[in-house]
């Protein structure tokens, strides 16, 4: 039987462990400083505000901007929404209901936007080219008076893609339209100074770097605010109601310092499990990288490539069965039998998205395990080609 000590896990695009460090600064926020961050006239209420406020401020360190600009929210998909939606409704008031994003944003934006449609708003879903970048000049020729949101995810979670954001955002700037970015992915792997980039707001989300899951946080700039999205109580400065996830948030900015902190030794042996993988792969027979091949514009951790004829979920089944835990490049993982819309989109053909595996590397990954994936690789996908009527050698 596989235990957890002897599973290869690279799937951190889809969680990370919580760090032992990020636990510990959580555990007296569960059973001992129990208090409501709002109780401010006892003492116990007093220290879970003290404790929330700490929380804030790391974060605002780590992100390069004020506190008052930091909300929290309970996970990465409630900051999409948050801005995506507060700020759809917010000028739809004065008329302006046309929002811009791009075809391969996480669901988090997609649906947020056909919902959006649903209620009467227009949506130009840019294209992406081969390797999955937006293009800043088809941002621009998007742009219309009516135009209330730009929304272009920092790193996309499958192909790892790093987008021109600082480009798009002097575009958005320029024709004074509010951007959004979904740096769920990238936060923690790739230096972000939110007061350096021309970003109105910026999602993120804790289990993505070695914090716990359930909590996340919108960067909105001074000037800019989006109509609340959770109303009630007065927490988040009267922004975002809901007693605060104070354990969970203590947990978020503890792991988002230490991020931060080591960011660049991170980054660099993130890139070299990646690099390692991906010549690996590029010398197996009928492989495509999908992504960009310029390593400085892809996220350090991730490798996805499609291995012609041999379905991903049966890669998946058969990695599993070595131990080692990865992501198909399809959308089935979800329960859905289509191809992901990301792989669509940068124009691979239906039967190769679906060959799609995606390896994502951890700050608890070694070189070692780099090699056992690929050792891993070089069994089973022979193994898979070899029951596939497709596969011609
Ligand atoms: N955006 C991106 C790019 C993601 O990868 C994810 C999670 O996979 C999300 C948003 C949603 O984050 P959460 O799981 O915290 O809701």
């Amino acid at each position: 039987m596989k235990t957890l000590s002897n599973i290869i896990y690279v799937d951190n695009a889809a969680t990370t462990p919580v760090s032992k460090p990020v636990f510990d600064a959580m555990a007296p926020y569960f059973c001992e400083q129990y208090g409501n961050p709002s109780s401010i006239f006892y003492s116990v209420g007093a220290a879970a505000g003290d404790a929330l406020a700490a929380a804030r401020e790391k974060v605002a360190r780590a992100l390069g901007c004020d506190t008052g600009e930091v909300f929290f929210t309970s996970c990465g998909s409630e900051a999409d929404n948050w801005a995506i939606k507060g700020t759809a409704h917010k000028f739809a008031k004065q008329g302006k209901k046309h929002l811009i994003t791009s075809c391969i944003e996480h669901h988090a934006v997609l649906h947020s936007m056909q919902a959006l449609e649903r209620e009467g708003f227009e949506v130009t879903y840019l294209p992406v080219d081969a390797e999955g970048f937006v293009s800043p000049a088809d941002v621009e020729a998007a742009i219309r008076p009516d135009t209330a949101l730009v929304t272009i995810m920092f790193a996309n979670n499958e192909i790892g893609t790093i987008e021109p954001i600082e480009e798009i955002g002097a575009v958005c700037r320029k024709h004074g339209v509010w951007f959004h970015t979904d740096a769920v992915q990238a936060v923690g792997a790739v230096p972000i100074d939110c007061h350096a980039l021309p970003v109105d707001m910026l999602s993120l989300s804790a289990h993505k770097f070695n914090g716990p899951k359930g909590v996340g946080a919108l960067y909105i700039r001074r000037g800019v605010m989006p109509l609340n999205f959770l109303d009630g109580g007065a927490q988040e400065r009267g922004r975002r109601a809901g007693t605060e996830n104070l354990a969970g948030i203590v947990g978020l900015a503890t792991a988002l310092e230490a991020a931060v902190n080591s960011l660049d030794e991170k980054r660099a042996r993130l890139a070299r499990m990646r690099d390692y993988v991906l010549e690996h792969i590029q010398k197996m027979p009928q492989v495509k990288v999908n992504g960009p091949l310029d390593g400085s514009k892809r996220l350090p951790n991730n490798v996805n490539a499609s291995f012609t004829a041999a379905e991903g979920e049966s890669l998946l089944l058969m990695l599993d069965m070595r131990g080692v835990c990865a992501s198909s490049g399809s959308a089935c993982a979800s329960g859905s039998l289509d191809p992901s819309h990301v792989l669509l989109s940068i124009g691979l053909p239906h039967e190769i998205a679906h060959c799609s595996l995606r390896i994502s590397f951890g700050v608890q990954n070694t070189m070692d395990d780099a090699k056992a994936v690929c050792d891993a690789l070089d069994e089973v996908v022979p193994a898979v080609r070899q029951r596939s009527p497709l596969w011609r050698a």
